[in-house]
């Protein structure tokens, strides 16, 4: 070990997540060092964006930057339910101010937003492996031990983060994950460098298949079009113990669709093709003493409507504001860690009660946006909008916006918490007299 360093907080993962909430602890003014395993730009999935990451994007001072680089978002386009016509949403029906997102190219985006932490003021070191996480054992994280240029460090800091994404380097050590056995799927996908454009040549296409699964279309570029097919985890299984290759599994989705197989020729599909694990989970607690967990190893949902980062960096939001407030005034920890868990949970019940809604592709289309509009609470007529607010997240803006860990909310449960308290107290007495 080569020596002991010691920061306010200390980020296990520079992707979204760490990035995010790294940078903006930074820009609070605390010391936080984010520990990245790979050299940036590095490859990722995850390329479609939503409208309702848009106000933290305008907080980090990227909106311009991303309109520059990558291509806009519209809408989805969708071909889902007993009705075989294809239909869309539109993001601008939902908020005529948030009106487009982003189709990135990950390494690109990623990069972007770590040199943006860096610029707030966070330290990160790239290639740097955690290995260790120092407490874990004893209930309360103290800090962690990485590897950087063939060297052991030691960090000790009031705060560990995990945005380490599927690794889950510290909560797999410090609580359990509920997997969700019924989304237990996997992807397939390619890049196609040439590629017939949907009507709405700027959304994403989301397509059922006839016999199952799912197609994603993210149009990158003019010359760059991600595809991909997501099933179930054990259809792919039993395929290739057939002797089947995943780049065959793909061409028959590809050949059981109705729009995808008409942007693409499948003589084009690569012979190697890229697969992942998408298993939906959720934490039983994204705290605990000296530790939070964000982005996806906290929880992760099937990317059927991209709300992957978007839930990451909510999170990761939500996270810097409850530590900038528990490190100032750690009598408040609890109760902003409190705060911080039951508002992420909420996002993340959300879309996983609606993605498995969705996931039945036989329901007609007016009951896809009647449970949306029932899933958002929007005081709406128009169960159109209650869609499209779910799906891009920005029906959950105003909670992420106003987030206050120590707010007048919060100052409610904390008097209702310590009348119960009271409460058992008193009950205590009247029984011990
Ligand atoms: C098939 C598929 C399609 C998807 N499509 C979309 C989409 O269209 N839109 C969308 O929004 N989301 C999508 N997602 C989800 C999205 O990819 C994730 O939600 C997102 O990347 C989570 O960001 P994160 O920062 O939490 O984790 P990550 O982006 O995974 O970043 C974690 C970082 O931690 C680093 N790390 C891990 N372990 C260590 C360690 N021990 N030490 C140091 N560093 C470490 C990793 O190198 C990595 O850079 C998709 C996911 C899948 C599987």
């Amino acid at each position: 070990m080569s020596d002991i360093q010691s920061y306010d907080v200390v980020v296990v993962g520079g992707g979204p997540s760490g990035s995010t909430v790294g940078g903006l602890l930074a820009k609070a003014g605390h010391r936080v060092l984010i520990l990245e395993r790979e050299r940036f730009p590095r490859y990722h999935i995850g390329e479609s964006l939503v409208t309702g990451m848009t106000p933290l994007l305008t907080e980090l001072g990227l909106v311009e930057e991303l309109d520059r680089r990558f291509q806009h978002k519209t809408g989805i386009s969708l071909r889902w339910g007993s009705d075989p016509q294809p239909w869309r949403s539109d993001f601008s029906s939902a908020s005529s101010v948030y009106s487009h997102a982003w189709h990135v190219t990950r390494s690109e985006f990623d990069e972007l937003m770590l040199n943006n932490a860096r610029s707030l003021g966070a330290t990160v070191v790239e290639e740097a492996h955690v290995s260790e996480v120092t407490g874990a054992g004893t209930g309360t994280v103290t800090g962690l031990v990485y590897t950087h240029g063939g060297k052991k460090h030691q960090v000790t800091s009031r705060y560990v983060v995990d945005a380490s994404g599927q690794a889950r380097t510290v909560s797999r050590k410090t609580t359990s994950t509920q997997w969700q056995e019924d989304l237990r799927n996997v992807a397939v996908w390619g890049y196609f460098d040439t590629y017939t454009p949907i009507e709405h040549d700027q959304d994403i296409l989301v397509e059922a298949v006839d016999g199952g699964g799912w197609f994603w279309g993210i149009p990158l570029s003019k010359d760059k079009l991600s595809l991909g097919f997501v099933l179930p985890a054990e259809r792919l299984a039993q395929a290739v113990q057939q002797g089947r290759s995943q780049r065959e599994v793909f061409l028959e989705g590809l050949a059981a669709s109705n729009i995808a197989k008409t942007m693409v020729d499948p003589g084009d599909t690569p012979q190697e093709m890229n697969t992942a694990r998408d298993w939906s989970h959720l934490s039983d607690t994204f705290y605990g003493p000296g530790w939070v967990a964000v982005g996806d190893s906290a929880a992760f949902i099937d990317p059927l409507f991209s709300s992957g980062i978007w839930l990451g960096t909510s999170g990761a939001w939500l996270a810097a504001r409850a530590l900038d407030s528990a490190l100032a005034d750690p009598a408040g920890e609890q109760h902003a860690l409190q705060r911080f868990d039951a508002v992420y949970r909420q996002l993340f019940r959300d879309v996983l009660l609606y993605v498995r809604f969705f996931m039945d592709p036989s329901r007609l289309r007016e009951e896809y946006m009647e449970r949306a509009r029932e899933i958002t609470q929007m005081y709406t007529e128009s169960s159109r909008v209650g869609f499209v607010s779910l799906i891009s997240g920005i029906g959950a803006v105003a909670d992420l916006v106003d987030f206050d860990p120590m707010g007048m909310d919060g100052l409610r449960d904390i008097m209702t918490e310590r009348a119960q308290q009271a409460q058992a107290r008193s009950a205590d007495t009247a029984a011990a007299v």
